[in-house]
């Protein structure tokens, strides 16, 4: 029997929803890659409703207590009086979601002597320190692929609401006003303009993908440069060096997981390089950006604008300076979490908890830690 300890970001303010506005989602079978969509034994949720939240349970309460499993589900993650710390010492598996992360910091990790895996339902491990998590033994999984679509579909929507002015534009209608002179003097056409993308993996492709018909000229950053047959199907030009790129670029999007080669890559020296009146929109990690020199580059002007969903901590401060900053267009962090994405990682967090739980080895590009070793899609994404 397992101890399985479940952190979901709390349920609607107004309430656990009783409808929804669709009655289904697409199914999703395969992704642009080619790997399959998770497929667990079964599912006992519907696809399409909320399941990421607190009583949602990722729709695993029936699969865990049939099988003689405790099943632990808190939003109280934070602080040494929360639930999550009391109930960490003899958990054998933790779940936790970026959105709402369960930071499983050293101290914690030393303390969770039972602890053997630590799931992501989503993508990105950086909330757990992988370095803590090889020493303790404690295997890292996410649910690879599951949502990189939901957050490249996010940073496209977040770029033209930037560049065209939307957000504004809409609020102003919305308070009965109707000077276009004021919704259009920070409004531009995308076309012509050069985007890049800092990594160029599951969801940086993605994006590049959306934004190709646009008729934007594309530019990428990462180590390791793509196979030539991509670069010419999307027109891409690849740089050695964020600095070239970033040079270049009138928008940049930031799609990197974040680690010790990503963390404040946009200081105050990369972003006072950029041209004067660019945008970036980072859907990846906040720490990859420094929070003030953004703040500040928004308002002498050297950025034009700023969006994103991801921030430090979670959830962000109420008095955190990216809430009130100038021409900023962030949301909370939900772009991974669509009612749609929740379908693919709640399947995906089962189907690695069957493997887990029966000792079947799960699917390699769902391992970030095993073996004491960064391994899988983690050997190929991180560094400690
Ligand atoms: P992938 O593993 O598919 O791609 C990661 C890419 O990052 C690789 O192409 C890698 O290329 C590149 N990379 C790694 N280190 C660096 C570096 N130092 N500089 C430049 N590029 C680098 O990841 P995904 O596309 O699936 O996800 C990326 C990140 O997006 C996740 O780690 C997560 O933090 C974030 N995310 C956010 C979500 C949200 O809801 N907002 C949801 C899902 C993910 P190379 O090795 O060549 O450098």
């Amino acid at each position: 029997m397992a101890k399985i300890l479940c952190v979901l970001y709390p349920d609607p303010e107004s309430g656990f929803p009783k409808t929804y506005a669709r009655d289904n989602v697409p199914t999703i079978t395969r992704y642009e890659n080619g790997q399959t969509a998770p497929n667990p034994k079964a599912i006992d949720f519907i696809p399409g409703h909320l399941v990421g939240s607190v009583t949602g349970e990722l729709g695993l309460r029936k699969f865990l207590e049939s099988a003689g499993h405790r099943f632990v589900v808190t939003s109280d993650k934070d602080g040494e009086e929360s639930v999550f710390d009391r109930e960490l010492p003899d958990a054998d598996v933790v779940i936790s979601q970026p959105f709402w992360p369960a930071y499983l910091t050293a101290a914690r990790l030393a303390k969770a002597k039972k602890l053997r895996l630590a799931l992501t339902a989503g993508i990105g491990s950086d909330h757990i320190d992988l370095e803590a998590a090889i020493k303790h033994g404690v295997t890292v999984a996410e649910v690879t692929g599951s949502n990189s679509i939901s957050v490249a579909e996010h940073a496209v929507m977040m770029i033209l609401s930037l560049v065209r002015n939307y957000l504004p534009s809409h609020e102003r209608a919305k308070s009965g006003g109707w000077n276009i002179a004021d919704c259009v003097s920070r409004s531009y056409d995308l076309e012509g303009m050069h985007v890049g993308t800092v990594a160029a993996g599951r969801i940086g492709l993605a994006v590049m993908r959306r934004l190709k018909p646009f008729d934007v000229r594309l530019h990428y950053f990462q180590r390791h440069r793509l196979p030539k047959a991509v670069e010419d199907e999307l027109g891409l030009s690849f740089h050695y060096e964020v600095e070239h790129m970033v040079k270049v670029c009138d928008i940049v999007t930031i799609n990197a997981p974040l680690h010790p080669g990503t963390i404040n890559m946009f200081d105050e020296k990369l972003l006072s390089s950029m041209k004067r009146g660019s945008y970036i929109v980072d859907t990846a990690r906040a720490q990859i950006c420094g929070r003030d020199a953004i703040v500040r580059a928004l308002e002498d002007g050297r950025l034009a604008g700023y969006a994103g969903d991801v921030w430090y901590p979670q959830p962000a401060p109420k008095d955190h300076p990216w809430r009130k900053m100038p021409y900023n267009g962030m949301t909370p962090h939900m772009s991974g979490t669509s009612l749609s994405a929740q379908a693919r990682y709640a399947a995906g967090t089962r189907e690695i908890l069957e493997c887990w739980l029966e000792g079947r080895p799960m699917r390699e590009e769902y391992v970030i830690v095993d073996g004491s070793k960064l391994a899988g899609t983690g050997a190929m994404a991180y560094t400690i």
